[in-house]
């Protein structure tokens, strides 16, 4: 992937902010963008406005706004929305992308929560999100306490109120055990991310395309599952050879995979994939 990534130590600030930002509106309880824009002086307003935007930070003379697009974050409380608001509050506490709308640059339509954004300003307001809603320190209390697995994100799903894709995303990152994910987004390539514990026993890049998935795979019935109903958790063995590209059929890294997979929705499709327990 070409794109430029944010650097280690612009991460690790960033991180950082969050987490201050976190403790300092919502200490030790549910963070609450809405409550966290209230204490800035941040207005907000909700409507209808079609399908090109999740949210949006404007400027106008020192004061601040943001818009809530309902056509695709449902109500203010939903975990899309919660996202998009983290991610509109990047924009404000990042002192570059505050300053930036101050001196006059225009207020940039969100499309939050996409793992794969291209501009790094978007990068940054989403890994600001990520970490006000699960600061660290509280992540990690709810995360030593979940079973490994779909089950275990969504343990976090529910402690957070964040959505499926983001507690994914942060489940993976830290893991010390082998465990990776792709999310798949209605016939794009999906976005991968395999974790350090996988790639040490020689598993690094996830296969990614969805037309050579088996049609009894738990990724393939995932894709299938209607997008508008309520839909189960899906699972099924796999091989490495498989999943992983490089790895070959009956070789040392051809270990039994645990694929399972869920539909978010029309928002897409998660698959995580680890070792099978108890096997080599
Ligand atoms: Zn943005």
């Amino acid at each position: 992937m070409s794109r430029s990534k944010v650097t280690p130590a612009r991460r690790q600030e960033i991180i950082a902010l969050a987490e201050a930002v976190a403790e300092t509106h919502c200490p030790a309880r549910f963070i609450d963008p809405i409550c966290i824009m209230g204490n800035k002086h941040i207005t907000h307003s909700a409507n209808y406005y079609g399908d090109g935007f999740d949210g949006m930070l404007e400027h106008r003379k020192g004061r601040f706004h943001i818009f809530c697009n309902l056509d695709r974050l449902g109500n203010l409380t939903s975990p899309r929305a919660r996202f998009t608001q983290g991610h509109e509050l990047g924009h404000y506490f990042i002192d570059e992308h505050r300053n930036a709308l101050l001196a006059g640059a225009p207020a940039h339509f969100s499309i939050a929560d996409q793992p794969d954004a291209e501009r790094i300003v978007e990068q940054e307001a989403d890994l600001f999100a990520s970490h006000l809603l699960m600061p660290a320190a509280r992540f990690s209390a709810v995360f030593s306490k979940q079973p490994p697995g779909l089950e275990g994100i969504r343990g976090i799903v529910k402690e957070f109120n964040v959505s499926c894709a983001s507690a994914a995303i942060r489940f993976v990152e830290h893991n010390t055990q082998p465990v990776a994910l792709a999310y798949w987004r209605n016939g794009k390539p999906p976005w991968t991310e395999v974790n350090v514990a996988f790639r040490n026993i020689g598993l690094h890049h996830l296969m990614t395309r969805s037309d050579l998935l088996p049609p009894d795979c738990a990724t393939s019935l995932a894709i299938a599952d209607n997008p508008n109903a309520y839909c189960e958790p899906k699972a099924s063995v796999s091989l490495a050879s498989f999943w992983f590209n490089g790895v070959y059929p009956g070789s040392q890294q051809d270990i039994i995979v645990q694929e399972e997979a869920l539909r978010l929705g029309r928002f897409g499709v998660v698959t995580i994939l680890r070792p099978l327990p108890n096997s080599k």
